[in-house]
């Protein structure tokens, strides 16, 4: 007999698993069907078949925050082989002229790197963090880990108290206009949206102001996974496992089956119906989950035009240069700062924050920009992603997704990797004779990868659009729950979007445990409750 399982989830991500534990442990028996051969999603760490031994993370690598995550600790992942690594220094940016602006995990530190650049930035940056710690730990920690509010009812709380209303004051600017009115040094300014927001958010956008100072403020640096990325979906399944969740790979859903009017289960490409009797959460995308695997029929037209209008980050998709190495870069800087021997990310090609406004125009024409790129040498701190001796490293850097209107990277990529491995060599020399092997992989192996990062952005949807909060993905769909009773999201296309946090897997869990009245010790107080106590 077919087992009957109380959910299914769609995709084996971080998020998708964080949420099957947590129902595992509520004593749930759920399923997760997924398309490829190994759990993790973007948590990706292959080895190099050409060279067994080298590791390379094809997707997330810098983690921010993982071990302060609070699903690290519930689901007791370093009991699973979990290991994070935090580098002292976090970020350096090498300038043209042979300078580094650093970027540390112990403020102090920060503060004297800047004022190499400005004494007034350096003053300004202390004033922002010091002012944004209790908002930070207040609010956006808060908002961050608990399904979202509607905004009307977010803005009438955030108005109570004076932390709220400076952070309503402050996130009406855009980032850019945040970064521009506070600081003076291009390079300061560079750095500081780059460190902070490039990522993230559009850095023209309004409502996003506060997103600097937040990170100033944030306890939360880059972290990264002993053993590699993967080393995370290893622990995470093996949580999952405990409780006696299952995973069936090289699967891929077909449509997801109503009966009365309610979500009922999963049927799959090769034709098996599986049964749930509770709920199907779906952590892909909303062209995915309403367009793809639910019948026309069951998906009112004004869904239908709201799934179909959701936008991806033009900005988001990444190009990705990873070498083999005989010996990791030396950067001819370290000469003046021997520090940069054990910089985590380093940031080259990137002098003055007017370089945006360039790479925008870029990615709308679908051009090359001249480089900007950002990388690591992981084998510095954790020597198991590389045979002994030996080194892995890699660097990014945001292309279009398409070339001139063609999501057609032929011939591009190899090149392109070329330019990337020049401006390396100009900041380590070294490189000439260290690379043993490299490859490169554009914004299109990205969506062929993994296909819920249409369109490449691996954030799994803009924040512009209207996208964010309680209305993200769309309104209607938003706070996890969907028009169709029995379907749930739980992946990056919800709040509070993509990345590497296990935030959207969190949040769901507790808004499907709270719908089958069930409650848990682990879940925070509601956040209209935490707010008003301001
Ligand atoms: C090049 C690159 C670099 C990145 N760097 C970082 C970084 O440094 N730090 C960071 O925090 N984040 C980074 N990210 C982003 C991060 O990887 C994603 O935001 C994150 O993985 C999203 O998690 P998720 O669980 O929502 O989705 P995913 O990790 O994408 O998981 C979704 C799962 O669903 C599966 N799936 C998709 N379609 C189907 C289908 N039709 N049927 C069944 N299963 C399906 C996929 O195979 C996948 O396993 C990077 C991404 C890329 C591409």
């Amino acid at each position: 007999m077919q087992t009957i399982y109380d959910g299914i989830i769609l995709g084996a991500g971080h998020n998708g698993m964080i949420l099957q534990a947590y129902l595992g442990k509520a004593g749930m028996k759920v399923l997760t069907i997924e398309r490829k051969a190994v759990t993790g999603g973007g948590l990706a760490t292959l080895e190099d078949p050409r060279h067994p031994g080298f590791l390379h993370n094809t997707h997330a690598f810098f983690q921010r925050a993982i071990t302060a995550m609070p699903w690290y600790a519930d689901l007791e992942l370093e009991r699973h082989g979990a290991h994070y690594i935090e580098p002292e220094l976090n970020v350096a940016l090498l300038t043209k002229d042979g300078g580094v602006l650093g970027w540390w995990t112990d403020i102090e530190r920060t503060v004297r790197s800047f004022e190499q650049f400005s004494r007034k930035d350096a003053d300004t940056l202390r004033r922002w963090q010091h002012e944004f710690v209790p908002i930070v730990q207040n609010i956006l920690a808060w908002e961050a880990k608990s399904p979202p509010l509607p905004p009307g009812e977010r803005q009438r709380l955030l108005e109570r108290s004076a932390a709220g209303r400076r952070l309503l004051e402050v996130s009406a600017l855009s980032p850019l206009e945040f970064v521009q009115q506070e600081f003076e040094h291009p390079t300061v300014r560079a750095g500081l949206l780059f460190f902070n927001g490039l990522r993230e958010v559009d850095l023209r956008v309004r409502g996003f102001g506060h997103h600097i100072a937040a990170l100033l403020a944030s306890p939360a640096k880059a972290q990264l996974s002993r053993g590699g990325t993967a080393a995370l979906a290893r622990a995470l399944e093996s949580a999952v496992r405990e409780t006696g969740g299952e995973f069936r790979l090289m699967t891929e859903p077909k449509r997801i089956v109503a009966e009365g009017g309610r979500a009922i289960g999963v049927e799959t490409t090769d034709g098996e119906f599986t049964r749930a009797r509770h709920f199907v959460v779906s952590s892909l995308n909303p062209h995915q989950t309403f367009l793809d695997l639910l019948d026309e029929a069951l998906v009112p037209a004004e869904i239908r035009d709201r799934a179909n209008g959701f936008q991806y980050n033009l900005l988001a998709p990444l190009f990705a240069l990873h070498l083999n190495l005989r010996e990791p870069p030396d950067y001819t800087a370290s000469t003046k700062y021997p520090e940069l021997a054990r910089a985590l990310m380093v940031i080259m090609g990137l002098d003055h924050f007017d370089q945006f406004g360039d790479i925008v125009r870029h990615h709308e024409s679908g051009t090359i920009p001249p480089t900007v790129m950002w990388g690591a040498c992981p084998t510095v701190f954790d020597p198991t992603q590389a045979p002994p001796g030996l080194h892995t490293g890699f660097m990014w850097e945001k292309l279009p997704y398409r070339l001139r209107g063609n999501p057609d990277w032929s011939g591009v990529g190899e090149e392109h990797g070329r330019t990337m491995l020049a401006l390396w060599q100009k900041h380590a020399p070294n490189l000439a004779d260290a690379v043993m092997d490299s490859f490169t992989r554009t914004p299109v192996d990205t969506e062929r990868s993994l296909p819920n990062m249409r369109e490449g952005d691996l954030l799994v949807g803009a924040f512009t659009n209207g996208q964010i909060g309680y209305h993200r993905p769309f309104a209607g769909a938003g706070s996890y729950r969907t028009h169709l009773p029995g379907l749930y999201l739980c992946g990056s296309s919800c709040h509070p979007g993509g990345n590497v946090t296990g935030l959207p897997g969190y949040n769901a869990a507790q808004v499907i445990l709270a719908d089958h009245g069930l409650h848990a010790d682990w879940m925070p107080p509601p956040i209209a409750d935490h707010l008003a106590m301001l």
